[in-house]
């Protein structure tokens, strides 16, 4: 792993910290309200796990998996549902949870895809966010960092399923994706 790193961006009681004041203003807009948040697999599972600790409200959680079609490390924006909620959101406070907005294509079609099962309110926190990326305007209520436009890996995003579970964000060195830079196909997040 050591030599796959190329440098830390966000170091872990960094992201803690933004987690634990992104979980702060989540309690003072739902308080009273019914809140049912959504993680979106497999990324956001870090995310999710920490803010739903670090918050005092008391929330549902549910999650979907999506995946979008595309090569290699770009968005399409064309996505397929892989699972979906077990919740009906008819009337209910959700709160999409993500690990990272790029292009903003998938969370675009996910925000749309739920509006149209009439819940009270749709609103999203995302960990991360490339505004060099952003090809789509999106509504974003609570971004933990907004960073430069580079692949990122560690807390949930993955580089080929791996890296996943470092507990910090950092960048990979070129020669881990040169090496299979011809891999082409389906993306899930
Ligand atoms: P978008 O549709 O906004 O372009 O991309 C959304 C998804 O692509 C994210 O939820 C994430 O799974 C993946 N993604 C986008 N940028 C990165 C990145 O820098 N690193 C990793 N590992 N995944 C990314
Ligand atoms: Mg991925
Ligand atoms: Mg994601």
């Amino acid at each position: 792993m050591g030599r796959d790193l190329e440098r830390i961006l966000i170091g872990e009681e960094e992201l803690q910290a933004k987690i634990k004041e992104l979980a702060g203003k989540i309690d003072a807009d739902y308080a009273g309200k019914d809140l049912l948040i959504v993680g979106v697999l497999k990324g956001a599972v870090m995310v999710m796990a920490d803010l739903a600790r670090a918050l005092r409200i008391p929330v549902e959680m549910d999650w979907m998996a999506v995946s979008s079609y595309g090569a290699g490390t770009r968005s399409s924006g064309v996505v397929r549902v892989l699972k979906d909620l077990d919740t009906d959101i008819a009337g209910r406070h959700v709160l999409v949870v993500e690990d990272i907005i790029d292009s903003g294509l998938t969370l675009s079609w996910l925000v749309h895809n739920l509006k149209s099962r009439n819940p009270a309110s749709v609103e999203i926190c995302t960990a991360l966010r490339k505004p060099d990326a952003i090809k789509v305007p999106i509504d974003v209520k609570y971004v933990g960092f907004d960073i430069p436009n580079e692949f990122v890996i560690g807390y949930g995003l993955d580089y080929a399923e791996r890296y996943r579970n470092l507990p910090f964000i950092g960048t990979l060195a070129p020669h881990v994706y040169q090496k299979d830079a011809a891999k082409d196909g389906d993306r899930s997040e």
